[in-house]
């Protein structure tokens, strides 16, 4: 219960909406951001497997990123 009350106390970390949902790294976001940032996380984690050649360059990763 005191987990729960203090979570709905934060805000977004970048839109500072009160709306918060998820934790990332330790910081509350909403599902907007949270969602947004993961997809970021995800891309970068992507770039870097394909870089060290872990994933085939036929999957084009670079079109996923934000421009
Ligand atoms: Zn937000």
């Amino acid at each position: 219960m005191i987990g729960y009350q203090s979570i709905t106390m934060l805000k977004c970390s970048a839109c500072g909406s009160v709306k918060v949902t998820v934790l990332i790294n330790g910081k509350p976001y909403c599902t907007y951001c949270g969602a947004k940032i993961l997809r970021t996380h995800l891309v970068r984690t992507l770039l870097n497997m394909k870089k060290e050649g872990l994933i085939t360059s036929i999957i084009d990763v670079e079109s996923y990123e934000d421009p």
